[in-house]
């Protein structure tokens, strides 16, 4: 069955696979060199009120050192003095609890006073800042309807007053549901709104917090470098005012590990997750745990833990069901299909894999709903049930393929260039930096406009990729037919070309040694030459008319015992059974029986040529052993073909 070569399935996966937490948690802070957003509640503060308003700010920055302060301050500035006091009481108590995070009902308890002195008052902020809390209490839990009416209320009442930092959290927690609901678009303006109105206060915590909710934008759009940069703008300015909030710091280094996921840094990326563990058991937030636990487990299938993972994933399901909370359940789920598929238990992981579809089916959730199919498909596939994984496969290829072409993410681009170009004067004005800074920002933004660039190139390749595939794909449904016997058999073809494909090679690969054919041999990576422009210029149908052909051509030019793969779009491996001494006349009439005769295609004749990267083995234990480096000298070979000009090869002995 064909099924995407590893690279690109490893980026659909990772486009798939990222359970990263944005930021939610509100309010401002500060200590002697920080300058929170307090300007509204300062003018609703008296005088006198100025040490409940430290206390306050404290309260964000260092819950613990709060509490321990707490008490003696209420004894010298009675809280019951006047309302706005006692709001601020209530609020500094909230902020509190919510950090110690072991009694979620108490914490609440504050806001409903605080609501309910708002409602005799008929005092806004003190509504709104209520109602917020309570939201925000709502997306932790996923309740996104009545949580998205609820804010949308605050944005009213905090424009009304004109109280801006609640404006901008109230934005930061709006964009949380965006992401969650991946309109990304949505989600990076709301993000952006609230990152300009805490930059025009130089709220640098808060402006940290949004950096941190826009690098999980990147994160899912696997723009990892940029997400890296983020989430590091984050921590630093997190460090730099020496914050301990562990609800807050829990975010970041979750963040930070899926980050390190993905950019390769897997010992950073534990020690990210464990930290996280260890601060999300500080916190109340439900998410906040279920994401540690679900991105522990995802840690420990990548360092080869099964069992560990296993164990993560039962802890994430115990804790989802306390909740009640269908989507977390599926979550775990999900992490139980894919620990119990590392060890085996083919059985377990599909009745997992199938709990988790569902609720992603009936919920609508595209994303999660075209990952299990993924899984479900692989699980197939390692029982022997072609006929059921190609089906999943399909399933997978279509959605995503569907999922890829949204046209959000097009729309995305220019949302992102604009913010990129926002944020670069912010942090000019904010961090003050000198000259020379300014022109290697500017170097930065062009760096991260060719990134965007590369992105969307590689993003439509895929587009092109799946699209190959899924055509391919249908053309093997009226194979669905057959027996699991010839679908396996199929499974190694590639539809196209009709030669061996990239699992036949690995499967035959494990077996090169006991070939008694084999002596020594060379293998070739062979790439055509400026395929994309014969795509351009004469159209895909051509393109794939001139691959069917060289797939002739290498099938005329082959001997006995020769293998010829179709490796992925225009590049082809091949085994050829030659002595030292013959292989460059091999390589130079394979290249003439290509260049020399164009090809016939229906618009009548093209010429083609190929580049080659080959390398000689001695031996084909050599062949199985090591293949890796073998191709990698391959590719080596066949770049310094294209730079010198194409149409020609180059051999290496390995
Ligand atoms: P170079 O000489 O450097 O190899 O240039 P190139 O144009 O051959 O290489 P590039 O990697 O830029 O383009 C390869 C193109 O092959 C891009 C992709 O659209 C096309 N391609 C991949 N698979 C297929 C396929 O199955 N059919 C067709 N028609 N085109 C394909
Ligand atoms: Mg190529
Ligand atoms: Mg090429």
């Amino acid at each position: 069955m064909p099924k995407p070569p590893k690279l690109i399935m490893c980026f659909l996966r990772a486009l798939l696979l990222v359970t990263a937490v944005t930021f939610p948690y509100s309010s401002v802070a500060a200590q002697t060199s920080y300058q929170p957003c307090i300007q509204f509640l300062k003018s609703i503060a008296a005088d006198n009120d100025q040490p409940l308003l430290d206390l306050y700010i404290q309260s964000v920055i260092t819950p613990d050192e709060a509490k321990k302060r707490l008490l003696s301050l209420t004894r010298k500035v009675n809280p019951a003095h006047s309302t706005a006091r006692q709001a601020l009481y209530l609020l500094i108590q909230y902020n509190i609890e919510q950090a110690e995070g072991d009694n979620d009902a108490k914490a609440m308890g504050y806001i409903s006073q605080l609501k309910q002195l708002g409602e005799q008052t008929n005092s806004k902020w003190m509504i709104a800042e209520a109602v917020l809390a309570e939201a925000a209490e709502l997306v932790d839990k996923r309740n996104y309807e009545l949580a998205e009416s609820m804010l949308s209320r605050v944005e009213i009442l905090a424009r009304e007053i004109g109280y801006h930092s609640l404006l901008a959290r109230t934005l930061k927690w709006q964009g949380n549901i965006y992401i969650d609901r991946s309109d990304y678009k949505l989600g990076l303006q709301s993000y952006q709104n609230a990152y300009e109105i805490f930059s025009s206060c130089g709220d640098k915590l808060q402006i940290a917090r949004v950096l941190s909710n826009i690098s999980t934008v990147y994160i899912r759009m696997e723009e990892w470098s940029k997400a890296d940069h983020y989430i590091n703008q984050a921590i630093d300015l997190y460090h730099e005012q020496a914050f301990s909030n562990p609800f807050a710091e829990a975010i970041l280094h979750i963040n930070a590990s899926v980050i390190d996921k993905y950019l390769e840094r897997p010992e950073k990326r534990l020690a990210h997750i464990r930290e996280a563990m260890v601060l999300a058991a500080k916190t109340s937030s439900y998410r906040v745990k279920l994401t540690a636990l679900m991105n522990l487990a995802a840690t420990q299938l990548d360092h080869n833990k099964p069992q560990k993972a296993l164990e993560s994933s039962l802890a994430c399901l115990r804790l989802a069901e306390s909740f009640n909370e269908p989507r977390g359940i599926a979550n775990c789920n999900e992490s139980l299909a894919e620990s119990y598929l590392q060890l085996n238990q083919t059985d377990k992981a599909l009745e997992h894999a199938f709990l988790a579809l569902d609720t992603y089916e009936q919920r609508g959730n595209r994303k999660r709903y075209i990952y299990v199919s993924n899984i479900i498909a692989d699980i197939y596939e390692i029982t022997g049930d072609y006929k059921l994984a190609l089906k999943y496969y399909k399933q997978y290829a279509v959605d995503g393929k569907e999922y890829l072409f949204d046209v959000r993410r097009k729309e995305l681009f220019d949302l992102q260039e604009r913010f990129e170009a926002k944020e670069k004067e912010h942090e000019i004005i904010l961090l003050k930096t000198e000259n020379s800074l300014k022109s290697a920002r500017l170097a930065e933004q062009e760096a991260s406009e060719n990134m965007l660039k590369i992105g969307t190139a590689f993003i439509l390749f895929i587009l092109y990729f799946l699209y190959r595939r899924y055509t391919s794909i249908s053309r093997n449904n009226v194979a669905l037919e057959l027996s699991n016997a010839e679908l396996a058999t199929q499974s190694m073809q590639d539809p196209l070309t009709c030669l061996y494909n990239r699992r036949y090679l690995e499967k035959w690969l494990k077996t090169a040694s006991s070939q008694p054919a084999l002596k020594t041999t060379l293998a070739v990576l062979l790439d055509i030459d400026h395929f994309k422009s014969i795509n351009d210029k004469l159209g895909h149908d051509v393109g794939d008319q001139v691959l069917i052909l060289l797939a002739q051509r290498l099938k005329n030019a082959s001997c006995n015992g020769d293998l010829n793969v179709r490796w992925g779009g225009e590049e082809f491996v091949l085994i050829l059974n030659t002595t030292e001494y013959e292989a460059d006349s091999v390589l130079e009439c394979l290249r003439l029986a290509i260049a020399e005769t164009p090809f016939l295609t229906n618009v009548g004749e093209v010429t083609v040529t190929v580049s080659m990267g080959a390398v000689f083995i001695r031996s084909p234990q050599q062949l199985e052993s090591e293949w890796e480096s073998i191709l990698v000298a391959a590719d080596k070979a066949l770049y310094s073909v294209k730079s010198a000009g194409r149409n020609g090869f180059k051999l290496v002995t390995c």
